[in-house]
């Protein structure tokens, strides 16, 4: 391939792509700004371990780098709930014991990919931070780190994975004189975590992911493979109590975890030193358009979308953009011209409805899960697909263990959940439910939901 392929970032969507590019025959070169995080001993950045989900996981998988991964991968079951009171309680993801998540190393999945693209022919400059795109001239202004000097590099096409602050963006909102909008949540979080137990095992059940819901916020952990646990705190930015503003002090600090997360606060042997220096980080949905500049620049990943954590997508949807963006080049005889503009075309949508999608879901997580309907409605959900399983997909394993487009298991979703509800408007247990009126409900309402592939011909007829 004689294309000459630019692309911005280092990260999980920019290696990954790489790797697949490399792979067609394309001259791709990447632009890091940090160091090579395989020889630095450097974080990866936001969050250290990352759920990966069924669109992540068949990205990989076509990618060839699945089964470089899967050894260290943690396999969450469900959600352990751990209330202020009584005994923590477990919520299956799924009925099926293929519905599962995993917990995976964000630094480990990255130095893969890292390597995966090398191997495969792909260039990587670390230490090196793109800082202007000439789009008309197709150059870009880089900044080597070690020599302080600034290059300038061209390019036939530039793709953007440099994620949520991308340079690749501004130049393409710019140069259609648009802008981008940045909802930041008026909730942050902070990572801390528990180290594994003196005998090395691990000190909470590792195939779930756990969950102190507590209305107004929460606490998060997820497994690691070396018998850790990191936490992540989901807090309101501000107010007097149960926020990060109102936690200025040690003692602050310690009152508050002794109070709301009393079986864990003993095993955070370094609680407050870790709350002081880790970062608290925003939270914050992007919403942009256009995604491309003619056939010459394009951004994926975080670039194009980035979306509050609360589905754990953020990577899978990357990763999804990378298999959506290689089936079309490899549909169309690697014509540029007509795969850039479709690829933002079906994309968008999608982005959109996952970016909603994550964010009512902490609802659910902080709030929902506690309450005893909940389980009754999950009760009738897995009996609705164990009945109908063609048609009936719950919408949390519309999203984590299929690749149905977001948007259509948005709209399912929320007409299946309106529906349950009614079903449910006054039963107390499973032998309440009236399923001959769920049957006449599925038949009339609910086709096979469309994949992937089949998503443009099912637009119209969700
Ligand atoms: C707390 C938290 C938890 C999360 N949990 C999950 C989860 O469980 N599951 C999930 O799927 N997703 C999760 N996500 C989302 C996920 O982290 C992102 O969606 C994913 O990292 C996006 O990958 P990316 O490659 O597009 O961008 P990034 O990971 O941001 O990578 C961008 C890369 O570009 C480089 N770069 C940036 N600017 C420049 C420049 N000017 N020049 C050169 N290089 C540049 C950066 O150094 C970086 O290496 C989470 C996010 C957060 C914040």
């Amino acid at each position: 391939m004689s294309d000459n392929i630019l692309i911005i970032g280092a990260g999980l969507v920019g290696t990954l792509l790489a790797h697949q590019l490399a792979n067609r025959g394309y001259a791709v070169t990447v632009v890091e700004k940090r160091e090579d995080m395989r020889r630095a001993d450097i974080s990866a950045g936001r969050s250290i371990n990352l759920a990966l989900a069924e669109r992540g996981r068949e990205a990989l998988r076509r990618a060839g780098q699945l089964s470089n991964i899967e050894a260290r991968l943690v396999e969450m079951r469900g959600r352990l709930l751990h209330p202020l009171e009584g005994e923590p309680r477990f919520q299956a993801y799924g009925q099926h014991a293929s519905e599962v998540i995993y917990s995976v190393s964000r630094g480990e999945l990255n130095r893969t990919l890292i390597s995966a693209a090398e191997d495969s022919g792909a260039r990587i400059v670390f230490n090196a931070s793109c800082e202007q795109i000439d789009l008309e001239n197709r150059f870009v202004s880089i900044r080597m780190d070690d020599s302080n000097t600034l290059l300038k590099w061209s390019f036939d096409r530039v793709l953007g994975a440099d994620g949520a602050g991308s340079v690749v963006r501004e130049a393409i909102l710019s140069a259609s004189r648009q802008v981008g909008v940045l909802e930041e949540m008026d909730h942050a979080y902070k990572e801390l975590s528990i180290s594994p137990a003196e005998d090395g095992s691990f000190r909470m059940d590792p195939h779930a992911l756990h969950i102190w819901p507590r209305g107004g916020f929460m606490l998060i952990a997820l497994p690691n493979p070396d018998h850790s646990f990191t936490l992540t705190l989901f807090l309101p930015r501000e107010g007097e109590r149960n926020s990060f503003a109102g936690l200025q002090t040690p003692s602050h600090v310690r009152a508050f975890f002794e109070e709301q997360f009393p079986d864990i606060t003993p095993w955070l042997t370094n609680l407050t030193s870790e709350f002081a220096t880790n970062p608290t980080g925003k939270l914050a949905t992007l919403r942009c358009w256009p995604w491309h500049d003619g056939e010459r620049a394009l951004i994926l990943g975080d670039a194009a979308h980035a979306i509050v954590p609360f589905h754990g997508q953020g990577m899978n949807c990357g990763f999804e953009d990378c298999d959506v963006l290689l089936e079309l080049i490899d549909q169309s005889g690697h014509d540029w011209k007509q795969v850039i503009p479709e690829f933002c075309r079906l994309r968008k949508p999608n982005a959109d409805a996952i970016a909603d999608l994550a964010l009512k879901n902490y609802l659910v997580m902080r709030d929902q899960v506690r309450d005893t309907t909940f389980a009754l409605r999950q009760q009738v959900e897995f009996e609705l697909e164990r009945r109908w399983p063609q048609q009936y997909i719950p919408k949390y394993a519309m999203v984590m263990f299929h690749r149905i487009p977001y948007a259509v298991a948005l709209e399912r979703g929320a007409a299946q959940e309106e529906f349950v509800a009614q079903l449910m408007a006054s039963a107390q247990s499973l032998q309440d439910i009236d399923f001959a009126r769920a049957d006449a409900w599925i038949q009339t309402h609910l086709s096979r939901p469309p994949g992937l592939a089949d998503w443009k011909v099912a637009q119209s007829r969700l």
